[in-house]
């Protein structure tokens, strides 16, 4: 570690998509970008009394999963026929352990769940009931679906099913939510958690939980934490591929991550994605016209933004 390496690092994401100035208004704004201090100050308060980068991820995730304004936990968008299901994936660089689940409709922290695949069982990815029969087992905290119900998240499946032109969402309204840090140990670890896509249909499942994909961690590169057309960043592995970028070409994580974006870009996809190295290095990169996003460390950065110029 040289003086210029920071304590701990933190960088977080509400997902990406095509909000701008003119779409997104001034009410909104500001409860997403309260929403992004919240959570951050939650990683914050772990990683700043020494805490690992595990728990600060996982505090992280949570606070954006309690709040309904991010796609993830309470405020998940809707399937097809009306309910949630909720992915989330959890990944530690130390010892590279991961957890995983999928189409929950159940546990009120999804992210809590993956974390306890990855610290109490002998699996890496659950999904449905069996990983809510794992949650009771292990007194992962439990709720009634409507929890996750809000009249925003249905007025856009009911627009969605009205514009008739296709059953996805062309209008790439993201929200999922991630957090990737580094501790003060020099460990990173990674989280994503997210509703999915509104009108999903056919169990559908993107990249969000898949290790690799959507989620990656190594002490060796970097964590990183993806949002987007998850169908393009699971052809990619894209947090891996990043990951494997950072340890084998010596590229930067700013590199990495828009090299990756690029290709994700050649197979019609967009997003973007949070990276932190072991250096407590941060990249916040995306295609799309924004990213709900927020970053701090040791040193005293600490900022949130939304739109491509912020
Ligand atoms: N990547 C997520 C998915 O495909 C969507 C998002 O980022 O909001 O499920």
């Amino acid at each position: 570690m040289t003086d210029a390496t920071p304590k701990w690092a933190i960088a977080i994401h509400g997902g990406a998509g095509s909000m701008t100035p003119d779409t997104l208004d001034a009410t909104a704004i500001a409860a997403h970008e309260a929403g992004l201090n919240t959570a951050l100050e939650a990683g914050r308060a772990v990683l700043a009394v020494g805490g690992s980068a595990l728990d600060a991820v996982t505090a992280a995730v949570v606070a954006l999963e309690d709040d309904p304004h991010f796609n993830a936990g309470r405020g998940a968008v809707f399937t097809y026929h009306g309910t949630n299901e909720l992915d989330a994936a959890i990944m530690a660089g130390d010892g590279r352990g991961a957890g995983a689940v999928a189409a929950i409709t159940h546990t009120k922290n999804p992210v809590r769940l993956a974390r306890a695949v990855m610290e109490a069982g002998p699996h890496v990815f659950l999904s449905g009931a069996g990983a809510e029969d794992f949650a009771r087992d292990h007194g992962v905290e439990a709720v009634d679906p409507g929890w996750f119900a809000t009249p925003e998240r249905l007025r856009q499946l009911e627009e969605l099913k009205a514009r008739k032109d296709g059953w996805f969402d062309a209008g790439m309204k993201y929200g999922t939510v991630g957090a990737v840090a580094r501790d003060a140990a020099g460990h990173v670890a990674a989280a994503t958690s997210t509703g999915g896509l509104t009108g999903k249909r056919w169990g559908r499942i993107g990249d969000s939980p898949l290790i690799g994909a959507g989620t990656y961690a190594d002490d060796r590169s970097g964590a990183v934490s993806c949002t987007g057309s998850g169908e393009q960043f699971i052809r990619a592995g894209a947090a891996h591929e990043i990951c494997a970028r950072m340890r084998l070409t010596g590229e930067s994580a700013d590199q990495a991550a828009r090299t990756v974006l690029a290709e994700i870009g050649v197979m019609d996809g967009v997003g973007g994605v949070i990276v932190v190295t072991p250096q407590g290095e941060t990249a916040l990169a995306f295609t799309t016209p924004g990213m709900f996003r927020g970053r701090a460390d040791s040193s005293g950065l600490n900022e949130v933004g939304i739109f491509g110029q912020d």
